[in-house]
């Protein structure tokens, strides 16, 4: 809106200057040619001077055509303020706004584009899907805010360890997926490892008295190892992630008998993470 009251605003002042410059000129004209006429004695003044009563005319044609010439700089100059604009909006919208990452709609959009490219081009694809362990736990003991820090503490690990070509998003709540065109199974699993290990390293939440240590499920899937359709391969790579999240909740091996009930069942409840 600004932008066009600022276009307006300039194309009515280069019109005011053009009206004004053509009156001064006529005037200026018509001053100086009006005596010149009336003291004229010989024949060939007549022509001369009513031919430079032209000049008007002529500033007039010229002042149009800079006129025309200005509205269309201006309009080029609107119309490429108004293409960023949409590009900063689209940009704006493709976002999460908790972690800065991109959102769901994008990364659907991108994982689509990257599989036809991986298809077409006969590349390697591959997705991962992370959920984190435990996030309701946090939330109810530490409070949400915390569980905000640790969405946004991992949100910033998976940023620091994934290539300018991979595409992370939060997919919603404590959801996150990562497209990596050009890259295969092991090139997955490498990234997964990197972040395990460096959420094994670093609390994911840390003030004076709490130091948060928290882990992530991740699955699995991509093109051609691991489905040929975008539905196909997020089933995988989710039913990949549930694996992963049930892994941690096997009961630990018993540290020592007394562990163990009569019957032989585990007495402490699955351990959460690890
Ligand atoms: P699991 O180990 O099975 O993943 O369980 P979980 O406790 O992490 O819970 P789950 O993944 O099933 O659900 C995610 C929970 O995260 C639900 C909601 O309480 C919490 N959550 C979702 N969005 C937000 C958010 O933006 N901020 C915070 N602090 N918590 C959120
Ligand atoms: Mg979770």
């Amino acid at each position: 809106m600004l932008d066009e009251e600022r276009l307006t605003r300039e194309e009515s002042m280069i019109r005011r200057v053009a009206w004004v410059g053509g009156v001064a000129v006529t005037l200026v004209t018509a001053a100086l040619l009006l005596p010149l006429l009336a003291s004229a004695t010989s024949g060939w003044q007549y022509p001369v001077y009513s031919a430079l009563g032209g000049i008007p005319l002529a500033y007039g044609l010229f002042s149009s055509l800079v006129l025309f010439k200005m509205q269309v700089v201006l309009l080029h100059r609107h119309q490429a303020q108004l293409l960023m604009r949409v590009s900063e909006l689209k940009e704006v919208a493709s976002r999460d706004e908790m972690t800065g990452l991109h959102n769901r709609r994008h990364f659907y959009e991108v994982s689509e584009e990257e599989l036809t490219r991986a298809q077409q081009r006969r590349d390697t694809l591959a997705i991962l899907l992370m959920d984190l362990d435990g996030l309701k736990g946090i939330n109810d003991e530490f409070g949400h805010g915390v569980g905000d820090i640790v969405i946004t503490n991992l949100a910033a690990i998976i940023s620091k360890h994934i290539r300018t070509t991979d595409v992370a998003a939060r997919l919603g709540g404590d959801e996150f997926g990562v497209v990596m065109p050009g890259t295969d199974k092991r090139g997955a699993f490498a990234l997964a490892r990197r972040l395990w290990e460096e959420m094994e390293r670093k609390p994911m939440y840390e003030d004076d008295e709490t130091e948060l240590m928290v882990t992530v499920s991740i699955g699995v899937a991509g093109y051609p190892w691991g489905g040929d359709s975008l539905d196909e391969m997020l089933h995988w790579a989710d039913a990949d992630m549930y694996a992963n999240k049930m892994s941690r909740r096997l009961p630990e091996e018993p540290e020592s008998p007394q562990e163990l009930d009569d019957a032989g069942a585990l007495i402490d409840d699955y351990a959460l993470g690890n």
